[in-house]
């Protein structure tokens, strides 16, 4: 049995434009409910583009869809002269459940510090949004040994000023650079190594009932083949999914990994 009921999430990355991101979730929503999944045990979420949010929850109001959404980054500021961003707000009005925060993507292309990274997280509370809090060593510091003291960093800074009264409502995703899109996954030991690390600092952080109800999720190459043994491991809460999550069967036997 599970302490903390599992998350299995799907980012969409820069793909699925409004109308093929629509076919994609109906698809995925027929999919899981002929196979009667119980959606009370274990979650499901997308994350589609911003451009695709609208449709999403017209879609998911009107047909009544089980599958939660979120968006894959936003604002730290809530509205005014930030040309190209989207504030929590908007996400939030849009039925937004979640929202991902500091994405290795996000860090290494955009330039995002721990520092912007905490602050974004304090904008998905202010709104009501969940955060996915991403973390996660790149291939230099895996093969120095340091994964888990620089994760761990990174995770204290990029918590800093987060409130212990909003710990229960923190999702964490640890996500090995080298494992995303790559092919490369880790090892099932790795990923609970890690994520129990993690979980370690968060007791440390917010006390001991906080760290035990946060749950860290793996991603990095993340398939059907493969999802099955990383939730085996107790550390283990959910996965976050790139690519395996644009193929609605392919993400749907993610979701079954029990099956
Ligand atoms: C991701 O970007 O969150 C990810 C895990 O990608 P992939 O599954 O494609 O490695």
């Amino acid at each position: 049995e599970f302490v903390r009921r599992p998350l299995i999430a799907g980012n969409w990355k820069m793909n699925m434009d409004h109308v093929q991101g629509i076919t994609l979730l109906q698809k995925l929503e027929w999919t899981l409910d002929d196979a009667k999944h119980d959606f009370k045990r274990v979650e499901v979420a997308v994350f589609p583009p911003f451009t695709d949010l609208r449709g999403v929850q017209t879609l998911v109001a009107g047909d009544d869809l089980d599958v939660v959404y979120g968006a894959q980054d936003l604002s730290p500021f809530d509205e005014g002269a930030y040309t190209g961003d989207i504030s929590g707000q908007f996400l939030s009005r849009l039925g937004c459940s979640y929202v991902l925060v500091g994405h290795s993507e996000r860090r290494s292309i955009h330039g995002e510090s721990n520092e912007v990274v905490a602050s974004k997280l304090a904008a998905a509370l202010k709104h009501s949004l969940t955060p996915i809090l991403c973390v996660g060593e790149g291939l230099e510091v895996r093969q120095s040994g340091e994964h888990v003291a620089f994760t761990v960093q990174q995770l204290r800074e990029s918590l800093e000023g987060y409130p212990a009264s909003a710990a229960e409502k923190l999702v964490v995703a640890y996500e090995p650079v080298w494992a995303i899109g790559t092919g490369e996954v880790a090892g099932p030991e790795d990923a609970q190594e890690m994520a129990s690390a993690l979980r370690a600092e968060l007791v440390e952080l917010f006390g001991e009932a906080a760290g035990e109800s946060v749950r860290v999720l793996y991603g990095g190459s993340v398939k059907a083949a493969n999802a099955a043994a990383l939730m085996q491991e107790k550390d283990v809460d959910g996965l976050l999914v790139g690519g395996a999550s644009l193929d609605a069967g392919e993400f749907a036997n993610i979701v079954r990994f029990e099956k």
